[in-house]
């Protein structure tokens, strides 16, 4: 007989889990703590809760990273976008979604399903046997949490993201900007030369000063607390403190010498961090933040080098629980201390309903083949999903390792070699090439 797949967690990774291992023919007993256990957001007892915006973002699958995993999500039959394109409401070129039926249909259909048995009770330990994939997304119940840390260690599970703006390498001014690591430091020149700095002349960093000060800010949600202010305090709230805090913080302008201008000493410094493997995206060193998404495009494009600059992610702070995916997960989402484990959905370091969805996808498959004594290997990076996963288990610098979106800076670049291609054209090229490669692996 085949062995059972345990999923726990039926948000969004395990419910597209439980959905996919299913239709391959796996048996699966689905553990959801809800509504016996809750969370501080999740107000029902469905699987598949929204627990905030109703929208799953763009569906342009040509020039839209998020769009694109819709698209393989649709192509690889998933459940959750099949239910949130029947239960859609009309948002433009967003896919927004009728939030309640979209759950009750999801959790219709994974009861329904033979293959499928539902146990309602909070799994408080990791397993040490069985198959399982734990898909207890951004608000881990705290025993569970516990024990994640205790085999994984202290400093494998963060309880908040302190997510810095993330910037895409090509929209910074490298006629203003330029690369080298505070006093140098560094035993190679790749590391001599790992950090972007952007200049600020006093005037320039008064007004930036203003600005954060003027800036609307997001509250915190109930539930979150402050007592992780200790380490990663958003930058507004420095700047509240004192106007010269971040100059003698994050924006300290010792050790660099400004390559364009070796005569002018800055008066502050930004600094940004090289975030992937492939250099195309840096992200602002110490500048996390709660201000409203708007208003740090504005403040942040006062930074010189950064006017024109594209953000892959803006910032933010919230509740979450996640994984150091990079050093825990191997390539197939397993634990590499117990590969009885696969971990799904937000805990890995994914962020937002699509990109946990996706991650439930694949780690479903996966475990299903795996069960079925076969081996199934992840879609190329080309893809939408294959890029997630090749950042989540390699491609993201451990150290500094945050939530990510799906976005074009995680995917190999196209026209490496300067192609004058439009920025739209060449969104269009990355999607071409995901559809290829994604038709590809879904055949095989
Ligand atoms: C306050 C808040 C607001 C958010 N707003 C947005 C937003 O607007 N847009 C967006 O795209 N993303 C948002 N997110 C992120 C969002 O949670 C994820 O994108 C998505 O829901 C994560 O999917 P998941 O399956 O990983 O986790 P979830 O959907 O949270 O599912 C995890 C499930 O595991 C269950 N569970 C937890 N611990 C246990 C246990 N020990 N035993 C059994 N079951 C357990 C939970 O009850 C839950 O049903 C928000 C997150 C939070 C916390």
């Amino acid at each position: 007989m085949t062995r059972s797949l345990h999923i726990v967690g039926a948000g969004m990774a395990g419910s597209e889990a439980a959905w996919q291992a299913a239709e391959m023919g796996v048996p699966v007993v689905l553990h959801e703590m809800r509504p016996r256990v809750g969370t501080f957001a999740h107000r029902t007892g469905q699987f598949a809760e929204m627990v905030c915006s109703n929208s799953f973002r763009s569906d342009d699958d040509e020039r839209n990273a998020v769009g694109l995993l819709h698209w393989e999500m649709r192509a690889a039959r998933g459940l959750i976008m099949e239910m949130a394109s029947a239960h859609r409401l009309p948002a433009g070129g967003a896919l927004a979604v009728d939030r309640d039926p979209f759950a009750e249909s999801v959790t219709a259909r994974l009861r329904a399903h033979p293959l499928i048995s539902v146990v309602e009770e909070e799994l408080a330990e990791l397993p040490s046997d069985g198959d399982w994939i734990i898909a207890t997304g951004p608000l881990t119940s705290s025993s569970l949490a516990e024990s994640i840390r205790a085999v994984t260690g202290a400093q494998s599970l963060a309880f908040f993201d302190a997510i810095a703006p993330i910037v895409y390498a090509e929209s910074i001014d490298m006629s203003v900007a330029w690369r080298q690591s505070r006093y140098d430091k560094g035993e190679t020149e790749d590391e001599r030369t790992a950090y972007i700095n952007c200049p600020m002349t006093r005037d320039q960093y008064e007004a930036f000063i203003d600005a954060l000060l003027a800036a609307e800010k997001t509250e915190f949600h109930e539930g979150e607390t402050a007592g992780y202010f200790d380490g990663c305090l958003p930058i507004e709230v420095m700047a509240e403190r004192g106007r010269e805090t971040l100059r003698h913080g994050p924006m300290k302008p010792v050790g660099l010498t400004n390559a364009h201008k070796p005569q002018d000493k800055a008066h502050a410094v930004v600094q940004l961090r090289r975030d992937n493997k492939l250099g195309t995206l840096y992200n602002i060193v110490g500048f996390q933040t709660k201000m409203k998404y708007g208003a740090q495009t504005s403040v942040f494009r006062m930074i010189p080098g950064l006017e024109n600059a594209s953000f892959a992610r803006l910032g933010g702070i919230h509740r979450n629980t996640f994984l150091n995916s990079p050093t825990l997960l191997d390539d197939r989402m397993r634990l590499k201390l117990r590969r009885n484990i696969r971990f799904a959905g937000q805990v890995t370091g994914v962020e937002g309903y699509v990109e946990s969805a996706a991650m439930g996808l694949l780690a479903g498959r996966m475990a299903a083949a795996e069960i079925l004594g076969r081996d199934l290997p992840p879609p190329p990076p080309e893809t939408a999903m294959g890029a997630l996963i090749t950042h989540i288990t390699g491609g993201a610098e451990a150290k500094t390792f945050q939530p990510m979106n799906v976005n074009f800076g995680l995917f190999p670049p196209i026209d490496a070699k300067g192609g004058r291609r439009g920025r739209k054209d060449r969104y269009k090229a990355y999607t071409d090439r995901a559809k290829a490669a994604f038709t590809e692996w879904l055949a095989a």
